[in-house]
C-alpha cells in the first residue's frame, strides 16, 4: 500500500483537472498568441477563463494575473523585476530567515551583485515575524518587503494582513509567496493590501511546471523590469508562448479550491490531528515544530527524540514523507527553516514533515500512525542515547 504523504512538495494533479487540460493537447492545439484563426481564439479564450479563474482566488482583477512556469519564477520576477524598476528610489529589500530558497537566494544574488541591500528577519520558535521588528527594519531606502503566506516546511502562517498594513502605511510594495497557502486558506489582495503574490499549479492540484504572479494594476500600479525579452506576452512582463494546457489545468484547480476550501480544510485538519493526537498519546519525546495553531491544515511537523529521519523514512518504506532536513539533504545541512525556529541540529536530523492533502484518506492515517510508532519504538530500542534519556525521566 503506497500513501503520499508529502503534499507540501507537491500535489497529485486532480483528475477533474486532467480531463479538463487533455483537449488543449492534441484537437485544441492553438497558440493563444495566434488570434487570427479559430484555433488560436479558442486557446486565447480558455487563457483568459483560467486568469479570470485564479484571478477570483486571490479577490484580485483578471487583468493583475500573469502567468509564469512556477512560484520559483514568479519569485524571481517579482523581486528582481521591482528592485530593477524602482532601484532609483531605493534598494533596500527586508526578508524573512524561513523564507523559500526562491526568494532568499534571489534576494542573495542581487546583493552579490551590488543591487541591493537585504535584511533578513529572525523569527520566533514558532516561526512567526514579529511586525514591529519588521516597521522598525523599513528605512528610506526600502522598496520591497517579502514574507511568505505560509511555510512549505513548518506551516507556520505569517501575519500577512498586519504586515500589509504596514507596508501600506510606510508606502512599499510587499510580495508574498503564498505557494503553500493559495488554494488552502483564504487570501483577499484587497483586504491584505498585497501587491506582489507568487503562486504555483502543482502545489494547489494543478500540473507541474505552471504558476502565475499577481501584479497589482491599481492603489498603486506595480511596475516590474521583465526578466525575460521576447514576443512581449503576458503585458510584456513574460515573453514566450504559454502552455495553454497547463494554464487552463491550473485555472481549474484554482476554481476547485476556491469553491472546496473550507470544507477541504476542515477535513484535513481533522485528518491531521487524528495522526497528531495519535502520535503524541503513543510515544514520549516528540516536539511539533511550527505553530500550535497558526500553521496550515495538512502540515504536521514533529521532531523524534533518538530516531535519525533517514532511518524512520526508510522504515517507513512505501509512506511517502519528507525529513526535516528536505530543502538542503543533498548537502546533509539540516534545514534553514529548522535552524531559524532554534531546533538543535541533533534534532533537526530526527524531524518528519507529514504534509496530508485532498486525496488522503483515515485508512491511510490509521496505517501511518500505527507504522510509525511501531518503526519509532523498534528504533528507540536499538538507541543507547535513548535508554540514558528515559533513565533519567
Ligand atoms: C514549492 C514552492 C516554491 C517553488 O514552486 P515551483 O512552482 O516548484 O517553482 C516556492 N515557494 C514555496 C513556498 C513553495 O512551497
Amino acid at each position: 500500500m503506497r500513501i503520499y504523504l508529502d503534499n507540501h512538495a507537491t500535489t497529485p494533479c486532480d483528475p477533474r483537472v486532467v480531463r479538463a487540460m487533455l483537449p488543449y493537447f492534441t484537437e485544441k492545439c492553438g497558440n493563444a498568441a495566434s488570434k487570427d484563426h479559430i484555433f488560436g481564439k479558442e486557446a486565447e479564450q480558455a487563457v483568459e477563463a483560467a486568469r479570470r479563474q485564479i484571478a477570483a482566488l486571490l479577490k484580485a482583477d483578471e487583468g493583475e494575473i500573469v502567468f509564469t512556469s512556477g512560484a520559483t519564477e514568479s519569485d524571481n520576477l517579482a523581486i528582481k523585476g521591482v528592485l530593477e524598476a524602482y532601484g532609483s528610489k531605493g534598494r533596500h529589500i527586508v526578508t524573512v530567515a524561513t523564507e523559500h530558497k526562491a526568494v532568499l537566494e534571489t534576494c542573495k544574488a542581487l546583493e552579490e551583485a551590488g543591487r541591493a541591500q537585504v535584511t533578513v528577519l529572525p523569527v520566533d520558535s514558532t516561526g512567526l515575524i514579529d511586525p514591529d521588528r519588521l516597521a522598525a527594519a523599513i528605512t528610506e531606502q526600502t522598496v520591497l518587503v517579502s514574507v511568505m503566506f505560509a511555510n512549505n516546511e513548518i506551516g507556520t502562517i505569517q501575519p500577512i494582513a498586519e504586515i500589509g498594513r504596514l507596508c501600506a502605511q510606510r508606502n512599499v510594495f510587499f510580495h508574498s509567496d503564498a505557494a503553500q497557502a493559495a488554494g488552502r486558506i483564504p487570501i483577499d489582495v484587497e483586504a491584505m493590501n498585497l501587491h506582489l503574490v507568487s503562486l504555483s499549479g502543482h502545489k494547489m492540484y494543478g500540473p507541474k511546471g505552471v504558476g502565475a504572479l499577481y501584479v497589482r494594476k491599481r492603489h498603486p500600479r506595480v511596475k516590474l523590469r521583465p526578466m525575460i525579452d521576447g514576443g512581449g506576452h503576458e503585458r510584456g512582463l513574460r515573453s514566450g508562448t504559454l502552455p495553454v494546457p497547463l494554464v487552463v489545468g491550473f485555472g481549474l484547480a484554482a476554481e476547485i479550491a476556491a469553491k472546496e476550501m473550507s470544507e477541504e480544510a476542515r477535513r484535513i485538519l481533522s485528518l491531521r490531528e487524528r495522526l497528531r493526537r495519535g502520535l503524541f498519546e503513543s510515544l514520549d519525546g516528540l516536539t511539533l515544530n511550527g505553530h500550535p495553531e497558526r500553521r496550515l491544515p495538512g502540515n504536521l511537523h514533529v521532531s523524534f527524540a533518538c530516531v535519525e529521519a533517514d532511518s524512520l523514512m526508510t522504515e517507513l518504506g512505501e509512506i511517502a514523507v519528507s525529513s526535516g532536513a528536505a530543502c538542503a539533504s543533498a548537502t546533509l545541512q539540516p534545514s534553514h527553516v529548522l535552524r531559524a525556529i532554534g531546533v538543535s541540529e541533533v534534532l533537526a536530523h530526527d524531524s518528519i514533515r507529514f504534509g496530508v492533502g485532498r486525496f488522503n484518506t483515515r485508512d491511510e492515517i490509521d496505517v501511518t500512525l500505527d507504522r510509525t510508532v511501531r518503526v519509532v519504538r523498534r528504533l528507540r530500542e536499538r538507541s543507547p542515547l535513548y535508554g540514558r534519556m528515559t533513565e533519567h525521566v
